[in-house]
């Protein structure tokens, strides 16, 4: 099996089958008991916790919320905003993640005022604009780290420098596809929510944090008891909690990385060299995408077609985002960012980890070139 889909989810990593049995056996308790075995869960979570502060640079704990999902973060840091604060105007992109995207299309039906800034050809972003559709009815601005689908980076540290100087604005941070993969400091930022999810990045699915600035106000998630410091109550689900503390300290160190972007600098120039009319989606400058992410379009074919053939010999990788990989359309990614359809069609995401190896890559790189030759040449048969 050959696994280049690391931005649809990611393999656990072995530490933290290990911290999740240790969670769901010997240390079983309720964190909020009074006994010996409620302290046992609690300092798990507690160490937990302390991981993912250390991973993203919060500067305490306290920020640290535990949710269920990167969806969960992100719709929370929105609608939670929009609600403690009574204001009406929320500021996004057009290649959010569709757990953004979807949620402010929905919320612009109940009345929402949302601007849509717009990126170019190369992925990059309209920040004049941004600056000027910010205003005193904005609650929040939410803007994605790392795009999924194209691993563009989007520059917060600038945008949040805007933003700060520009409104009262709180600004949210989609980051679930970044971390792990590039440094993130959140205490140095001018980011106040940021939302991140621990299959991302070698942790268990149905977990993963809302990091809220200390100070920062948002509407609770749920009512009910005082766990999550009453934000986001509920009995804490030590394991998968104990998961995301393991898969945080599994990905601490980004030394690997750097073998990750070398392997998949080395795919990306192999393939657009040897098969002809393939494009790479958006900018070409190493620093502005994650390491990890190629996206090429295959002209003239069909990129679902190919991922069908890539599945055959067991090679997994995506046509974009994987919520929309049985859709018929064009990505939204990719039409935002006016990709011709010939091309956005036949677009196929080859997302590296660090499992991956060098055969890996060179198998890829031997076995792609006739099966997009082989589909061109039926399509116009
Ligand atoms: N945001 C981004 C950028 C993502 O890539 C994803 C998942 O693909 C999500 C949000 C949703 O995360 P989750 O699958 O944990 O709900």
């Amino acid at each position: 099996m050959i696994y280049l889909d690391n931005n649809a989810t990611t393999k656990p990593a072995p530490e933290v089958f290990n911290a999740m049995r240790v969670a769901l056996d010997a240390s079983f308790g309720n964190p909020s008991s009074a006994t010996s075995l409620g302290s046992e869960a609690k300092k798990l979570v507690d160490e937990a916790r302390r991981s993912l502060a250390g991973l993203i640079g919060a500067a305490s704990t306290s920020e640290i919320v535990f949710t269920s999902c990167g969806t969960e973060s992100d719709n929370w840091a929105i609608v939670g905003t929009l609600e403690a604060t009574g204001k009406n105007h929320v500021v996004t992109t057009t290649v959010e993640h569709d757990a953004i995207r979807k949620l402010c299309q929905n919320l612009e039906k109940t009345g929402v005022r949302v601007s849509w800034i717009e990126v170019d050809e190369e992925g990059a972003l309209d920040l004049d604009t941004l600056r000027s559709e910010l205003c005193d009815d904005t609650a929040v601005v939410s803007i994605m780290l790392a795009n999924n689908e194209t691993g563009i980076l989007f520059p917060i540290d600038e945008i949040g420098e805007i933003v700060r100087a520009n409104s009262n604005a709180l600004f949210h941070v989609d980051g679930v596809n970044a971390v792990g993969k590039i440094p993130i400091d959140l205490k140095k930022s001018n980011v106040d929510l940021f939302s991140l999810s621990a299959h991302k990045f070698h942790g268990p699915k149905g977990i993963g944090a809302l990091y809220v600035r200390d100070g920062v106000e948002i509407a609770p998630m749920f009512t009910g008891g005082g766990q999550e410091r009453g934000m986001r109550p509920g009995t804490e689900a030590v394991h998968q909690i104990a998961g995301i503390g393991a898969a945080a300290e599994f990905v601490r160190d980004l030394t690997p990385m750097k073998t990750v972007a070398a392997l998949r600098d080395r795919f990306e120039t192999a393939i657009l060299q040897c098969i002809p009319n393939a494009y790479l989606t958006g900018t070409a400058v190493p620093a502005k995408r994650l390491p990890n992410t190629s996206n090429i379009c295959f002209e003239n074919t069909n990129g679902e077609m190919i991922l069908h053939r890539l599945n055959e010999l067991e090679i997994y990788v995506s046509t974009g985002s994987a919520c929309n990989a049985h859709g018929r359309t064009a990505s939204a990614v990719l039409q935002a960012m006016n990709v011709p359809y010939s091309r956005a069609m036949g677009a196929v995401r080859f997302s590296l980890g660090r499992f991956d190896q060098v055969s890996d890559v060179e198998r890829v790189i031997e076995v792609l070139p006739p099966i997009v030759d082989d589909l061109r040449s039926i399509s116009n048969s």
